[in-house]
């Protein structure tokens, strides 16, 4: 049996080649960029007016002159009219480009207007000289690049293509992946289970939890018999780059699927990992290229496995920055040793540190429990004594909050 760290190295000398595809800004949202974002004209693309009031030359004022005569007014999305001379000033609007001849902006609030016919404008503070222009090309400078490839796609990323006039980017390809749930007992969550068979659930947990990288798996079910088993699968591995198998690998007598693999000459990596729960983890890579993570299907198991394995292998097949989180016990445990033990925990932020609180629940098939934990602490194999205070890597499966 191997330990956790070997089962890791060895899922990780596997990857796949993965596409790009081209979506439409409102498909982006979470994807990740496999193109660079330049900007078509500079930031913002003219002198731009950001307060509504009188656009005015500095100049005039400087030489004594407090009055100005309004000649005319400016909304956004006009082209730019022009001062007659030093002492006329334009109405203008926030977004209207900075009329000609005028540097400096006086909001409404701080001048007087009077008259009617012939309107001026009286000054009441001391300006400065290029105030409330947000001047062409100040932010970013025509051809700049403004999102990198790798950078995944979030609201801000988004806005920053569409003004760039880009409706659609391309983003890495999802994998082709199936969910196969293996076991006689399972029914449809549709149905009504029979007393002696249950819903199945891992499928749509872990079809779920695919989510987090736009992947939309297809899901089987095959029942629990060697010859259907090979050949459902047969099929599925010409087809998938990934296959997520959920039951059939622990010891018992309708445990086919290690079996089918190996008829199917999928490559054992190994099975069985020295960790609870989720001991009976099988994993494969087959000649096509597909790889096979084959999880116990208590549905715990099969979750810690997605969690502690599939994820992190999955951020780095999608480039993802890695991040290891690390919490602090707020109670002891002891746990066997030479087992590495996921203690499911509801985390805390507290002052930026992050509490983990153990929520023991009742093993591998209490899957309620997971509702009530928002991750698992991995405790290593060497110790069986882990006490209050000390910190843990945490595989967290819910977003931190304080
Ligand atoms: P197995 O790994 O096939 O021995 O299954 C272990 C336990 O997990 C059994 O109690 C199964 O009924 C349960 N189980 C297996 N597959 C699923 C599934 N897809 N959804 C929910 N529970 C499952
Ligand atoms: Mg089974």
């Amino acid at each position: 049996m191997i330990t956790v760290a070997e089962a890791e190295r060895l899922i990780n000398n596997h990857t796949l080649e993965l596409e790009s595809e081209e979506v439409s800004l409102n498909d982006a949202g979470g994807r990740v960029l496999k193109e660079t974002i330049c900007a078509d004209r500079d930031f913002p693309p003219f002198d731009r007016v950001t307060m509504d009031g009188i656009a005015i030359n500095f100049d005039h004022w400087k030489q004594g002159g407090a009055d100005f005569l309004i000649q005319g007014t400016q909304a956004a999305g006009s082209p730019p009219l022009q001062i007659d001379g030093q002492s006329q000033a334009i109405e203008v609007m926030t977004g209207a480009v900075l009329p000609e001849g005028t540097d400096t902006i006086i909001p409404y609030e701080v001048i007087e207007i009077n008259g009617e016919l012939q309107r001026t404008a009286t000054l009441q503070v001391t300006p400065k000289k290029g105030q409330n222009v947000h001047k062409q090309g100040s932010d970013r400078h025509k051809g700049a690049v403004l999102v990198n490839p790798g950078s995944i796609l979030g609201a801000p990323e988004i806005g920053v293509a569409a003004t760039v006039g880009k409706s659609t980017l391309k983003v890495i390809k999802p994998p082709k992946v199936a969910i196969i749930s293996t076991g006689d007992e399972l029914v449809s969550i549709d149905e009504t289970p029979l007393p002696h068979q249950i819903r199945s659930s891992n499928a749509v947990t872990l079809s779920n939890a695919l989510d987090q990288w736009k992947i939309q798996p297809d899901l089987y079910h095959i029942v629990d018999d060697l010859e259907g088993t090979t050949n459902e699968l047969q099929g599925l591995l010409e087809n998938y780059q990934i296959l997520i198998l959920s039951g059939g690998v622990s010891m018992g007598k309708f445990d086919f699927v290690p079996q089918a693999l190996d008829k199917l000459q999928v490559n054992k990596q190994f099975h069985k990992i020295r960790q609870r729960p989720g001991k009976p983890f099988w994993f494969g890579s087959h000649g096509s290229g597909t790889l096979v993570f084959a999880f116990p299907g208590n549905p715990v198991s099969s979750f810690m496995c997605f969690n502690r394995y599939l994820k992190p292998w999955m951020n780095k097949l999608f480039e993802l920055p890695k991040s290891l989180l690390m919490a602090e016990l707020t109670q002891d445990i002891e746990f066997e040793r030479d087992f590495t033990y996921f203690a499911q925990v509801k985390v805390k932020l507290d002052q930026g540190k992050i509490l983990a609180c153990p929520v023991e629940g009742h093993g591998s098939g209490d899957l309620a429990n997971l509702v009530d934990a928002d991750g698992f602490l991995e405790l290593p194999r060497e110790k069986s004594f882990f006490s209050k205070g000390e910190m843990f890597p945490l595989y967290a499966y819910r977003n931190l909050r304080s």
